[in-house]
């Protein structure tokens, strides 16, 4: 696959709520806690969806206590199950199909979620043989996209997750000691699942780590050199990302970069949303 159409593919993978009928803010099942102040049962709409499936309070979400409203992304996957799964007929309309539409959604956000890794993969530099096998992947989940309701919900997704996880590791290898080669000095750079909540890291250069599932909570990484860093599933809640280099950082989220603070000088990879919040 061509680095540009793979390119194209991650970047497409935004949500578009005006084609979705509110699933995140019906289908899920959500726990009071500071990021959303009630508790909201699976398959409840919220007491703020409004009949057009807008926010009632989407102008003032943190204001109001749902800040958790302004991290979540649901990298497309409500259009889509909207869209394509159930051809457009909302749960309002179609109550019957309502509970298979709030299932489906979670199982179409994986599929996503997975789609995202592969296409962003794609699109560096990577041995013909890596690209080949990448490609294979997410073909099939591009295909597992258009499967019809009862198909999703029969997926053992684990069956994907397992081989593409390896995959996307040997790119994060083969990407970050490209650079790692070039970079003076001896480092470890394996920092995968670190505890590093709070960390202090202001300034620091960061370069071609791997953070895979690090704890990052409230760590200050203002104006960190984080190029080529390795991020997948890392927590970044309240992490201080501001001026900091995240261009080339990998397999970064939307989700991951809205739970964090950041300001216009961060610089974010090319398929992230710079948040609204951190510009307001
Ligand atoms: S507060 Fe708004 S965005 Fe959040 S779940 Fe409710 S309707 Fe959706």
């Amino acid at each position: 696959m061509y680095k540009e159409t793979a390119k194209n593919i991650r970047e497409s993978l935004t949500a578009d709520c005006m084609k979705c009928f509110g699933l995140c803010c019906t289908a899920l099942h959500i726990v009071a806690s500071s990021d959303f102040p009630i508790n909201k049962p699976a398959g409840t709409p919220c007491i703020h969806l409004q009949s057009d499936y807008g926010c009632q309070i989407h102008g003032n979400l943190r204001e109001k206590g749902f800040k958790g409203c302004t991290v979540f992304d649901c990298l497309g996957a409500g259009q889509v199950v909207s869209q394509v799964t159930f051809k457009g007929r909302s749960w309002r309309d179609n109550p019957e199909i309502g509970d298979k539409m709030f299932q489906v959604f979670p199982v179409m956000e994986q599929i996503h979620e997975m789609m995202a890794y592969a296409a962003e993969a794609l699109s560096y530099d990577i041995p013909p043989a890596l690209s080949d096998k990448l490609s294979m992947q997410l073909k099939e989940l591009q295909s597992l996209s258009k499967f019809d309701a009862e198909q999703l919900l029969s997926l053992d997704l684990v069956m994907y997750r397992f081989p593409l996880n390896k995959l996307l590791m040997e790119t994060s290898k083969y990407i970050r000691k490209s650079l790692i080669e070039k970079l003076p000095g001896t480092k470890n750079y394996n920092h995968e699942r670190a505890d590093w909540i709070g960390k202090k890291l202001r300034g620091k250069d960061l370069r071609a780590l791997d953070l895979r599932g690090a704890y990052l909570i409230s760590a200050d990484m203002r104006n960190a050199d984080l190029r080529c860093v390795d991020f997948i599933g890392a927590d970044l809640r309240d992490a201080d990302l501001r001026g900091a280099n995240l261009s080339t950082s990998m397999f970064l989220t939307q989700m991951q970069i809205n739970s964090a603070k950041g300001d216009v000088k961060t610089t974010l990879p090319y398929y992230i949303q710079r948040p609204f919040h951190w510009i307001n």
